[in-house]
This record gives C-alpha cells, structure tokens and sequence, in this order.
C-alpha cells in the first residue's frame, strides 16, 4: 500500500509513527493508499520551517517572487493532464472536470504574477508644510490554509499563490481524502525555485488543524469546508488573534421564470446539478420554478438527466463520475429515501446505479425530485451529490423570498428573458455570488469569491482584490526632512496641517 507523506522545508518529509487514514480510489471502491496524519511534532515543524523562511521571502523583491510566479505558472500549466488524472484518481471528478478546476487555479497564479500592481501604496504629497504621507501594506507572516475534498488544486489556489506574492510563507492542510494533488503542487514549486520552507504541506485531520488554529507563530487563516466546521474555525482562529476567513457550505438556488428559454435553462440546470456530481460548493440543488414552467421543464430536466453517462472519471466517455466516500453515497441515497418519504415526487432515480466494471465504485446517479417543500430533509440538509430538488412557487417575490429565509449565501441564478425580474433579484437578494443565466457564477480570479450568512465566517472573501488585502496589513508612514526653510518649532497640542 502506498504511503502519502507531508512537505516541509522544501522536501518530502514521513513519519512512520504517524495515525493513517485510507485514501480511496471511489470509482473502483477500493483503498489506494494510507495517508500519513501529522502528530503536534510535525505541525511545530512546519510551523518553525515557515517562520524561518519568513525571514528572508518577507523580505523578498517583488521581481524575484514575480519571476517565480511566471515560473511556477508555466510548469503547472504544462502539467496540467498531469495534475488531472491525480485528482480524478483520489476525487473520482472526470479528468475534462479535473482539467478546469487546474485552470481557473490557475487564473489566480496569473493574477498573482500582476503582484508589482497590486501592491502599489498610495502617496500624498505635501500633506502639510514638508510633510508627506505614504501608506503601503505588508506580510502578515506564516499563513495557513485548510482545504475542502472536493477541489484538492483550485481550492489551495484560491489562497497561495496571493499569499506568497505578498511575501507571505505558507502551510497548506489539505482534505484528507484527495491528498496527493498538494504535494505535486510543492513539487512544482521547488522546480520554480521558490525557496525552502515558504510553502509546506502538512496532512492531517482535526488533531493538526487545531494545532494550527493555536500556533502562535501563525498570523492568518484560510479554510474552506463545511459550515460547521468553518463555524467552528473561525471562532477558535479569532479567540487566539489570528486573521480568519471561514468560507462553509451552501444550498444555491436557481429561479427559472416563466419567460425563460426552456431548452437553453434545462441544459444549463442539469450541468449545473450534475457536473462533478454536485459536489460543487456552487452545484445547482434547489430549482424554484415560477409558474407553469415547471412541468415542462421538469419533463425536459428529467430527459436530459437520464442520459448523463455515468462512470469512472479516467473513462472519456463519462459525465459525471462517482461520490468521494461509501459514506457519502449511503447519505445522499437515504436523504433521496427521506425526501420520498416525507412526499416529494422523485421524478429520476439515482439510487442504486451500478457501472459496469466498477461495481464496488461509490457511484449515485443524476436524480430529480419534484415538489419539495422547505421543511423536508432534502432541502434543509446540503445534500452535496448529484441531486436536484424543484420547489414550486407563483412570483419572482415569493422565489426571492424562500431563497433569503435559507440560512446559506453563496451563489445564486435567475434564468430569465426579463431585465426588470433579473435587476430586481440581483439587488434584493441575500447571496454573495449572483448569476443573470449563468448556472455557476464563479468570479474570475481578478474579483473576489464569497458567500453570505452560513456560507461564510470573517470579512474578507478569497482571492482577487480582497484576497491581497487579507493577506497583507497595512502601514501609513508620515515623513519631514525638516529645512531651516520649513522647520516650523513643536508645538505641545495635537500635529494639524499647515
Ligand atoms: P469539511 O468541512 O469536512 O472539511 C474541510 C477541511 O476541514 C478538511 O481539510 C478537513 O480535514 C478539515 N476538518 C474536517 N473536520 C474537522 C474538524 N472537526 N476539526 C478541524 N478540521 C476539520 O468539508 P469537505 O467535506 O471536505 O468539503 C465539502 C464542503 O465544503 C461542503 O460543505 C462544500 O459546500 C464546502 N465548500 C465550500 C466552498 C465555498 O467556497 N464556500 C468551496 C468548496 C467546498
């Protein structure tokens, strides 16, 4: 069985006291590896490898962490096939899934290679006689980031490369179940020449996590996951003094009006749905269809969503690929059972799918439910699995209204032929991220990405523009070469301008 290790100072570093846990190939149902789990030596040794780096990358020139940038940019991107088929091994995500997830993380190393742009202070001449004041931002120090299964490379993206383009070092704890992809990732970084122990790897499970969260030589963190977690991350993470952003689960509602494009909205749904089978923290799961579309659509939804070619995600022929664990499966399967159960209509079947060849694959097919109500378990629970639930409303008011009552704030969508519907719900509803017949509005990463209410903990969203500002503080530097000329004598009441 294959052991899967941390990165520190630069180097592969195991440890073969450590607790393991299984890392499973989901399309086969088989375990592939063990994966090592940090104990607190191993953590105060990331930590301490990160603080030492700190010292000269804080001090880096902002065209030696560029160049590196440039570099690591263009070997991640010709290994990007590379990279796929590891994620799509330990995730069980189709590698054209996988591909896209590699390339929109690496919008954000792009973003992060315009850093000498972006760090730009500002100045103000003369701001009394001989005085000048100019403000610039700084590195916070070691930084962490603690990551989700179900991006092991655009999620880490989302926070190093601006991390490190702001001189900051960097200890990354990635999801459990899809581990490897991190440790290509230092490989990659080592290649381009970033120095040792800037950025490190350590796996783990909650037992390296709150050593991180206690550390007191770590400035800031990162996490994205589930919403109790983040729940829980941020408030540990604060009580110690640290900088937190906490970005948690979601419940992403699609409003399909009656003027919609009918063929155009259900190929959007059920991609949005079923792609990476919704395990997405944007995956589409509650269509609230207005009015009389929603028998037809569903017709349509129901169509489409039978064709998905189900399968392994190393098949190019497959849609849509397996859930992460046999645990999962058995979840999303028992809440479609509840949901049936309880009285909604459970129009396409997932449950108990079968690929042939992959028998023992954690595998649930696409499913559509029909006329779920917002006390059922199917809509209260974020089901995260290929599973699209239709709620049945009669105005965009009433739409608007069920998706604000939802405690989650990430993303959103309208389809809609309407502008005055599509204004009215981009300004009034409670969402971070809105789609004007856009299925998945991710922003790119030259803007930021962030939920509201339960889908997100702190202040600041992820990457983009508040992305260098988490990472940096700022500093405001107010200067005089005094002059005879200029010298104007102390005075004891409070500096004013001249
Ligand atoms: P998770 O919350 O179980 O795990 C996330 C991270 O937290 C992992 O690194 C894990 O090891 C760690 N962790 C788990 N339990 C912990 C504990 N008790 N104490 C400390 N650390 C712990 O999430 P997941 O199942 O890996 O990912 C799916 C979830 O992530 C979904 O809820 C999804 O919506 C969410 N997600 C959100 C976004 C977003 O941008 N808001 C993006 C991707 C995923």
């Amino acid at each position: 069985m294959k052991t899967i290790g941390h990165w520190i100072g630069g180097q592969h570093v195991t440890d073969v006291t450590s607790r393991v846990s299984p890392v499973w190939n989901p399309a086969k149902g088989v375990q592939q590896a063990d994966l090592q789990l940090a104990n607190l030596d191993l953590v105060n040794a990331a930590v301490t490898s990160a603080s030492n780096a700190f010292v000269s990358w804080g001090q880096s020139s902002l065209s030696q962490r560029t160049k590196i940038l440039f570099e690591f940019r263009e070997i991640v991107n010709s290994r990007i096939d590379e990279l796929a088929l590891v994620i799509s091994d330990e995730h069980g995500k189709v590698v054209s899934d996988a591909k896209g997830e590699v390339q929109r993380g690496l919008e954000v190393v792009e973003f992060a290679c315009g850093i000498p742009t972006l760090l730009k202070g500002e100045y103000s001449d003369q701001v009394s006689g001989g005085v000048d004041l100019f403000s610039y931002r700084q590195p916070l120090g070691v930084v962490v980031g603690i990551t989700p299964f179900n991006f092991p490379v655009m999620v880490p993206m989302w926070m190093f490369p601006i991390a490190i383009a702001t001189g900051n070092t960097f200890i990354l704890k990635p999801s459990e179940r899809d581990p490897s992809a991190s440790l290509l990732l230092a490989e990659m970084w080592k290649l381009a020449e970033l120095p040792d122990g800037v950025f490190n790897v350590v796996q783990g499970d909650a037992l390296a996590v709150n050593a991180l969260l206690d550390h007191p030589d770590v400035a800031a963190v990162s996490f994205v996951g589930s919403t109790p977690i983040a729940r829980a991350i941020h408030s540990r993470a604060v009580a110690n003094g640290k900088r937190v952003q906490a970005l948690g689960g979601a419940k992403n509602h699609s409003i399909i009006m009656p003027d919609a494009d009918l063929e155009f909205t259900a190929n959007h749904l059920v991609a949005a749905a079923f792609g990476s089978a919704g395990e997405r923290c944007m995956a589409i799961s509650a269509a609230v269809a207005v009015g009389d579309i929603a028998t037809p659509l569903l017709e349509r939804v129901s169509e489409l969503a039978r064709a998905v070619k189900v399968g392994s995600g190393r098949d190019l022929s497959s849609e849509m690929g397996p859930v992460i664990t046999r645990e999962s499966q058995q979840r999303i399967t028992d809440l479609i059972s509840t949901g049936e159960a309880q009285g909604a209509d459970v129009l396409v079947d997932g449950r108990g799918i079968v690929v042939p060849g992959f028998e023992e694959g954690f595998y649930v097919g696409p499913t559509v439910i029909d006329n779920v109500t917002t006390n059922m378990d199917v809509y209260t629970h974020e089901i995260f699995g290929p599973v699209l639930s239709t709620l049945r409303v009669q105005s965009v008011d009433e739409a608007i209204e069920l998706i604000n009552a939802n405690p989650y704030g990430n993303g959103t969508t309208i389809f809609t032929s309407s502008g005055e519907s599509a204004r009215r719900f981009h300004r009034e509803v409670h969402v971070g991220m809105i789609g004007i017949n856009v299925p998945i509005p991710v922003p790119m990463a030259y803007h930021s990405f962030g939920g509201w209410k339960d889908s997100l903990f702190g202040d600041h969203h992820i990457h983009g523009p508040e992305g260098v500002r988490f990472y940096t503080r700022a500093k405001a530097v107010t200067q005089r070469w005094p002059t005879p000329q200029l010298e104007s004598g102390a005075t004891f009441s409070f500096p004013i301008s001249r």
